[in-house]
């Protein structure tokens, strides 16, 4: 026995020490908040090809090609947004997805049925596949998309083995279907968005105005299945508070048989009177999204971070928060390999700062929340590569560079 084990020691000191990785991007120092990992804590994370090589305490900044300090800041998992418009081809309410995301933190983002299974290919060769973003779609059940309210109206034009179809075709980037501004007092919208989730096994996405016959509270302890959402939670035309401002007990109901509740902040449907006291009375939304669009960016600022800040002003955690950017939508979309740090997994990560100062925020209704902090977007990284850095921490000083070319 111990012969062997000389012998082992012996053969363990002949071997050349293995070659140590250089990993091609290191970000040292910063506070990470992973909450699917339940990760709160200094680590550094390495970064090569696009995937996350290593996340653990220490690692020596000899080993990183590229070594930025975060120390300054948060270092979270790339944020998902799951509820956003995106068109790059002419649409007047829509936005590129790459100036609007990346630069926020948002790595994964989901169009929110600005396409229909009529135009879906056509958006997807036009913005998808060119955008660096991941775009994922929620398809509309209206053929034609979001092509102005009149032509959403109409239930001839809502057929869900089109739209199930459509998403069977395309599982990588169809995550379901969603039905919106739809005013008939009927159920055919909601209904057919559910039929086509059922045929695609997907999930449905509804922004619903309640009519005589039409309730809310039939929406979603009834039509919705465990798993589909509710976007514009915190809006002015859904009934979730009583007269006294509490949350309705419906609310809590579906929520406990997996109903989803998501913000969907857009140009309406962010209001503080009702948002505050349901998050007081511990009402979170399940998932943190924008509805990002031409005028939702304007006034009520409806960017990642504002709406990320919002909540934090109105009392959740930092954890709270970033939960519900991360891999709560990773969850909600069923992409549950998102929305976390892992080694091995793609390396999508936002930087962020948490200001300290004093700030407003405007929500839907022109009404203003003051607040003494403010999350911002410093960093992103997409895929392995920075694509934004605001305060250039992934670059040198040009008086130190001597005659740099590093113009890509
Ligand atoms: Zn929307």
């Amino acid at each position: 026995m111990k012969r062997a084990a000389a012998g082992l020691l012996l053969f363990m000191l002949a071997a050349p020490a293995p070659a140590q990785e250089i990993y091609e991007l290191l970000l040292k120092g910063g506070h990470v908040v992973d909450p699917k990992n339940r990760r709160n804590e200094r680590l550094d994370i390495a970064v090569s090809a696009g995937k996350i090589r290593k996340i653990a305490r220490g690692i020596p900044a000899a080993h990183g090609r590229r070594v930025v300090d975060v120390s300054d800041y948060y270092v979270t998992p790339g944020l998902i947004d799951i509820h956003a418009h995106f068109d790059a081809h002419g649409d007047p309410h829509s936005l590129n997805p790459d100036h609007n995301a990346l630069r926020n933190g948002v790595t994964t983002a989901v169009d929110a049925g600005s396409s229909g299974w009529k135009t879906f290919e056509a958006f997807k060769s036009n913005v998808i596949d060119h955008a660096s973003t991941r775009v994922l779609a929620f398809v509309n059940i209206v053929g034609g998309g979001m092509s102005g309210i009149d032509n959403e109206q109409d239930p001839g034009a809502m057929d869900p083995e089109a739209a199930a179809r459509i998403a069977r075709k395309y599982p990588e980037t169809i995550v379901g279907i969603k039905t919106a501004h739809f005013q008939p007092a009927t159920w055919d919208a909601v209904d057919r968005a559910v039929k086509a989730a059922e045929l695609s096994k997907t999930i449905v996405m509804v922004d619903f105005q309640p009519k005589p016959g039409r309730g809310y509270r039939e929406l979603i302890l009834e039509h919705l299945r465990p798993g589909d959402i509710h976007t514009h939670v915190y809006g002015r035309v859904t009934p979730q508070l009583d007269e006294r401002k509490v949350v309705r007990d419906y609310m809590w109901e579906a929520r406990k048989r997996g109903v989803l509740f998501d913000v969907g902040h857009g140009a309406g449907s962010l209001w503080f009177r009702i948002a505050a006291p349901a998050v007081k009375q511990g009402f979170l939304p399940d998932t943190i999204s924008t509805d990002i669009h031409k005028r939702s960016i304007m006034i009520s600022r409806a960017t990642m971070t504002n709406v990320m800040s919002k909540f934090l002003a109105m009392g959740m955690t930092l954890e709270q928060v970033i939960e519900r950017s991360t891999i709560n939508p990773a969850r909600a979309i069923q992409r549950a390999e998102l929305g976390s740090l892992e080694e091995g997994g793609v390396a999508d990560i936002a930087v962020l700062e948490v200001r300290t100062g004093d700030f407003a925020f405007l929500d839907s209704g022109r009404a203003k929340l003051t607040a003494g902090k403010e999350i911002r977007c410093v960093l992103t990284v997409r895929n392995g590569q920075v694509v934004w850095d605001s305060e250039g921490l992934s670059v040198a000083d040009w008086r130190d560079t001597g005659a740099y070319t590093n113009f890509k």
